[in-house]
């Protein structure tokens, strides 16, 4: 029998606010443990929580980025259940009535668009975090985090692929990036993601029994992990089985997801509204200023550079990858208005150097008007491209701007006739076989001649100079 696969994720992004959602905590990472920590995150009786205002618009700004209605009125929930890490004993959520609901994501498989439903984005407190040490007989908790702001996303069970599963996050990763409401850094857990997935027989029109896959922090984890499962289900139908409905592990050293818990159902967790915290009221008004000051969202950004740049579609789609390699190409071309060849250079020898080095743009020690002043020296055959291109490597190692290297290497290049044409004669002299070849008919020879002068100035000669007098003495 034929399956097809049905998949849906959660995703859970951390806001990028300064302080937590109900207090006035600090949010940043890293810090020595319980440290960043106050009576209303340690949940102590008889605290009030007050709800961050930036939280709100920051939600609303992703909700206009994926085409979600925002509901002008919502209210917190909390979530019932215990654990070491949660303080209260409930988390505070959203249930009947989250911020956003009934957006989309439209991505790119395979040279097609499919559009992907958005069912809901709703507001939350993160938890705190649990730390074993197996040298020790008990666990730590560290409550920095609890409080940080969590927006979850949940799309409808529209993805059919572990590709399409890990280019939707790939795209959502991308958008909350843009937006600046939240770093997108999945291995430091800033970005994460529950996949659900079942089978169904193809035609069928219900959906099959799905299981969950909790906390997988890279996308390739999701694409291996979701891989997995197919398999896993698919082996089971295949038997006459039935799915379990559950949430599963990925572990990821033995490439294999193991069962961790029963699936819980909503009403386990005893939702019902706080009743310390006041409903969420968004206006017309609210909506209308965070619209009118989002940003240029990457599809919008990637069309415009192909059209006002004239790049192919593959240099649209590397050069807008970030926000920041997009103004770094834009503040290159603004220097050195030669779009392609910017493109060019960034994709090939920027964007290589950064990757062996797991480098960031924003860290890059070539800046884009160091970048785009070598271009020019090229462009004004002050240096050859080629020398351009170890000139590239001395400024990305150094730092320093590329006339300093120019001028202290010594890397001008020869456009002096009467000094080329001493050592055309010179290579000349030294080969007179390869000359009577030539005249004799050879022509491939002239590479041969021009690689000797080549060698002979390191490389420094105009080669459209030492083409040009080559011929000439030649035909001589
Ligand atoms: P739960 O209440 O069990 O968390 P939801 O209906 O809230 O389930 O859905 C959670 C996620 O699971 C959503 O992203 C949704 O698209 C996805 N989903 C729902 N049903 C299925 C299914 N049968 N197979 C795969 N994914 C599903
Ligand atoms: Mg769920
Ligand atoms: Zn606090």
């Amino acid at each position: 029998m034929e399956f097809e696969t049905v998949i849906g994720l959660e995703v859970h992004a951390q806001l990028l606010t300064n302080s937590k959602i109900f207090c006035g905590c600090s949010t940043k990472f890293g810090a020595a443990p319980n440290t960043h920590t106050c009576p209303v995150c340690l949940g102590m009786p008889g605290v009030l929580p007050v709800l961050n205002r930036t939280v709100v618009e920051y939600t609303i700004r992703l909700a206009l980025a994926t085409h979600c209605s925002i509901a002008r009125t919502s209210r917190f929930a909390r979530k019932n259940y215990f654990y070491p890490d949660l303080p209260k004993g409930y988390q505070i959520s959203q249930y009947d009535l989250p911020v956003a609901e009934h957006g989309w994501i439209d991505i790119e498989v395979n040279g097609e668009s499919k559009r992907i439903g958005i069912t809901r984005i709703h507001l939350e407190e993160d938890a705190g975090k649990l730390i074993h040490d197996e040298t020790q007989p008990f666990t730590y908790v560290d409550f920095n985090r609890t409080g940080v702001p969590l927006i979850e996303i949940v799309s409808e069970p529209d993805l059919r692929t572990p590709e399409e599963a890990s280019t939707y996050l790939k795209k959502l990763r991308d958008i909350v990036r843009y937006l600046d409401i939240c770093d997108g850094n999945m291995e430091e857990g800033s970005l994460r993601c529950d996949a659900n997935i079942s089978l169904r027989p193809v035609g069928s029109e219900s959906f099959g029994v799905k299981t969950e896959l909790k906390n997988m922090n890279s996308f390739r984890f999701v694409q291996r992990a979701l891989e997995y499962e197919i398999k896993r289900q698919r082996a089971i139908l295949e038997q006459g089985g039935t799915i379990v409905q559950e949430t599963r592990l990925w572990d990821s050293d033995k490439g294999v997801t193991h069962g961790m818990r029963g699936k819980e159902e909503a009403h386990d967790y005893r939702y019902f509204p706080d009743p310390d915290l006041v409903p969420v009221l968004v206006t017309d008004e609210w909506i209308e200023n965070v619209r009118s000051e989002l940003p240029e969202l990457p599809e919008a950004k990637k069309a415009r550079f192909i059209k006002e740049y004239e790049l192919p579609e593959q240099d649209g789609v590397v050069l807008t990858s970030s926000k920041d390699l997009a103004a770094y190409f834009e503040a290159c071309v603004a220097r050195f208005p030669q779009p392609k060849k910017v493109s060019n250079w960034i994709m090939a020898e920027l964007l290589r150097e950064l990757n062996r080095d797991d480098g960031e743009i924003d860290q890059c020690p070539v800046s884009p008007e160091a970048l785009a002043d070598l271009l020019k020296m090229t462009d004004e055959d002050v240096i050859s491209g080629k020398i351009a291109k170890s000139v590239f490597e001395e400024m990305y190692a150094t730092g320093k701007p590329p006339e300093t290297i120019v001028e202290e290497k010594g890397l001008k290049q020869v456009t002096d006739e009467g000094e080329i044409g001493k050592v055309i004669e010179s290579v000349l002299t030294a080969h007179p076989d390869q000359v009577e070849e030539y005249r004799a008919g050879k022509d491939k020879l002239l590479g041969f001649f021009v690689g000797q002068v080549m060698k002979q100035t390191q490389g420094k000669a105009n080669p459209k100079i030492v083409n040009e007098i080559l011929r000439e003495k030649l035909r001589e």
